[in-house]
């Protein structure tokens, strides 16, 4: 009778020290490089300022329906303006139709 090398020692690999090293070193470099890389954007940053082009502009658009607050219509789920929206207690519409299903229809 034989046993089968399922489980337990198949070939004696339990953590190769010499891996490890190899391994560390690895990410060594690897945060070596990172740090190096850093270090030269950051040179190179404050070595060439962007002094060319022209500055960015800010748009010089009327802001008309920006700062407006938005409703939502809670039958059909559409935002708008609140200037644009009907008003009828606390709920807005989009239009007199979805209010007029609102208050047919209630909550249900
Ligand atoms: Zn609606």
């Amino acid at each position: 009778m034989e046993n089968s090398p399922a489980s337990g020692t198949l070939n004696g690999h339990r953590g190769d020290p010499t891996t490890l090293p190899g391994l560390f070193r690895l990410i060594f470099f690897t945060l070596l490089a990172w740090i190096a890389s850093r270090f030269l954007l950051k040179a190179f940053r404050t070595a060439a300022p962007r002094s060319q082009g022209p500055p960015p502009v800010p748009p010089q658009e009327s802001p008309r329906e920006i700062s407006e607050r938005l409703v939502r219509d809670p039958v059909c789920g559409l935002a708008l303006p609140e200037s644009r929206a009907l008003q009828h207690g606390d709920a807005f519409f989009c239009s007199a139709e979805c209010r007029d299903r609102f208050l047919a229809g209630g909550q249900g």
